[in-house]
């Protein structure tokens, strides 16, 4: 129990973690840390900080933006009153998504977009006088902390605590490859058979995050996509972790087409800097609210509601991608993915191994005498031992980086990473060997 902090950390077994590294400064794809000497140590941020930095730590344009706001208006309630940052960011964001898109509902992170969209499904339905009171969603999905994102999330270790107090959500199963039919009829069929009981379908489109960088083809997507349009379904596009160029592509649901009926953003909105989450809407959905009759007011908020910081820092974000060569750099890391890739996929020890825009991902075999369950802590120790900070899903290792990673960092990312690979073979080789031993 006896730690030199009072802090209760995220994703953190307290009794098995060591003490957290306090990081001094970040710059670009790294984070400074002091050492015991009092030496900087670099660290290279390979999950860009938990998928929310695009363009790099404290990018010395949003660093500028932020401070200049901080000068003039910090915060200010959001109700009866705005700001030239927000209205400013409001603008520029709808027009980067589908012109469908035409309200924007800020909030403070992922999971609290992921509420308001699912609220707003809901009151969609009840407002116009239709209830439809089932939420579908992918197998596998994650979808933030909250209820509401928990029950729409898959069930698992993470949420088994807390499932008798989930509502219910029917989860189709995840389209893997081969198995894409399988999954576009199972929806078909619900949809035939109860389809005017259905508000709702979520998913991240193209990457499940959390899942395991799970990939699917945007074809599914597309279909997936019209057969809500067909049966007067909502899609919700939780594009929280997959928006922002993370797949190549500004969202995710460009590549397949697609106009989705609420989108949730956060993590790169603000280029990864503030805290902040925005629920884009339809004409349609937000005219289901707008009423003589007060009672149909959409009630939701969060204290923080279009903090004006946190805009001005999207706002910087954004133009950001209109004055540097973001799409290139994406192109440049994706293009060093697939060649990683390729090395990758002659291991034995590796699964698979995918990619998507800025995002690699592998899964390490693990079916060995169960020796490789503690796998992701071993890799994530090893690489962070080589300053590099990697934090590997169970098996699945992924590398997601600042777009503006240098090349030599990431090059340095894989090779740390064959070395890894490299060592725990030996090990499991030699530990079999050993059991062989006692065998004989
Ligand atoms: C991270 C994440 C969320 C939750 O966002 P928070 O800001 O952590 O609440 C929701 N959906 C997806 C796809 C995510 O990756």
């Amino acid at each position: 129990m006896k730690r030199a902090s009072p802090i209760w950390h995220p994703m953190t077994q307290h009794a098995l973690s060591p003490e957290a590294i306090p990081i001094v400064r970040a710059e670009g794809a790294c984070l400074y840390a002091r050492d015991a000497r009092g030496q900087e140590r670099r660290i290279i941020d390979g999950i860009s900080s938990w998928w929310v930095n695009t363009h790099g730590h404290c990018h010395p344009s949003i660093v500028e933006a932020v401070q200049a706001q901080a000068e003039k208006l910090e915060q200010v309630i959001f109700a009866g009153f705005t700001h030239d940052p927000a209205e400013k960011l409001t603008r520029k964001l709808l027009k980067i998504v589908d012109p469908s898109l035409k309200y924007v509902f800020y909030s403070d992170s992922g999971s609290t977009a992921i509420e308001a969209a699912l609220k707003m499904a809901i009151g969609y339905f009840e407002h116009t006088g239709k209830p439809r009171r089932r939420i579908v969603a992918l197998e596998g999905g994650y979808h933030g902390d909250t209820f509401g994102a928990m029950s729409a999330g898959s069930r698992g270790v993470f949420n088994a605590l807390y499932e008798p107090f989930l509502f219910d959500v029917k989860h189709l199963p995840f389209p893997t490859q081969g198995s894409e039919q399988q999954t576009i009829q199972t929806f078909e069929r619900w949809l035939v058979k109860r389809g005017s009981e259905i508000a709702a379908l979520i998913l991240e489109p193209l990457v499940q995050g959390a899942a395991g960088m799970r990939m699917y083809s945007p074809e599914t997507l597309k279909a997936l996509a019209d057969l809500c349009k067909a049966h007067g379904v909502l899609l919700i596009a939780d594009e929280v972790m997959t928006g922002f160029g993370r797949t190549g592509t500004m969202f995710a649901c460009e590549q397949a087409g697609i106009a989705p009926d609420l989108l949730c953003l956060s993590k790169g909105l603000t280029g990864g800097f503030l805290p902040m989450g925005a629920t884009l809407a339809t004409e349609e959905i937000y005219k289901a609210f707008y009423h003589q009759d007060r009672s149909k007011t959409f009630f939701h908020s969060t204290s923080f509601t279009g903090n004006a910081l946190a805009c001005a820092a999207a706002l910087a974000s954004l133009e950001i991608w209109e004055s540097e060569p973001v799409t290139e750099r994406i192109e440049r890391v994706e293009a060093q993915h697939k060649k990683a890739a390729g090395w990758f996929m002659a291991r034995p020890d590796v699964a698979g191994v995918r990619v998507k825009g800025s995002i690699f991902a592998l899964d390490v075999r693990d079916d060995v005498n169960g020796y490789l369950s503690a796998l992701g802590p071993q890799i994530y120790d090893f690489m962070l031992d080589r300053d590099v900070l990697l934090r590997p899903i169970g098996n699945c290792v992924y590398v997601l980086p600042p777009y503006c990673i240098e090349e030599q960092d990431l090059e340095y990312i894989y090779a740390m990473l064959w070395a890894c690979l490299d060592s725990l073979s030996e090990q499991c080789s030699r530990a079999a060997a050993a059991g062989q031993r006692k065998v004989a």
